[in-house]
């Protein structure tokens, strides 16, 4: 994903992005692909756009593999390195933490470090095979997407509190065993 400087002319050009596998760099990464914007002037560089991916990710509740296809928001900044400043250095301006300004040398800038990056960043921390996934019993193991157990489960999940609320007590004089 390089560009070369003198090749580029001022302005907006596309840049297309087809790799069908992520290799050792973006382990279990497919079919990256999309169109980014990049927008020269002089030696500033404004790369924007969005990729897509699939990928194969795992369960946080009931642990299955399930495939995925995501989409991620590029936004980059490059300009030229001083001299003696490091190629690749980045740097965060004060007002916008999120966006980080790289610095590169000679007449070669390469996206593919940042690119990879925002790419792995993207991934979801705790990704769910389908929104309403039950999970995997923490006692028993079954799989309670399948079938439901007999377990008695007390597990931090919001969708329980509502049964595991102790029942008022004393009404109309029953006892509470
Ligand atoms: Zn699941
Ligand atoms: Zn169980």
């Amino acid at each position: 994903m390089k560009l070369n400087l003198r090749d580029l002319p001022d302005g907006q050009s596309p840049l297309a992005v087809a790799r069908p596998s992520g290799g050792s760099e973006l382990p279990g990464f497919a079919n990256v692909r999309g169109t980014l914007t990049v927008d020269k002037s002089g030696g500033t560089l404004r790369v924007t756009g969005e990729l897509s991916y699939d990928i194969q990710l795992e369960c946080s509740r009931c642990l299955k593999a399930f495939p995925c296809s995501r989409r991620e928001p590029v936004e980059l900044y490059y300009r030229p390195g001083l001299p003696r400043e490091e190629a690749g250095r980045k740097e965060r301006e004060l007002n916008q933490d999120e966006l980080a300004v790289v610095a590169y040398r000679g007449h070669e800038v390469d996206l593919w470090p940042e690119v990879r990056e925002a790419l792995l960043l993207s991934m979801p921390v705790k990704p769910l095979c389908r929104q309403d996934c039950r999970g995997i019993c923490d006692q028993c193991g079954q799989d309670l997407n399948r079938t439901a157990c007999g377990c008695i489960r007390d597990q931090a999940d919001p969708r329980w509190e509502a049964l595991r609320r102790p029942k008022p007590a004393g009404r109309r004089g029953s006892k509470v065993l």
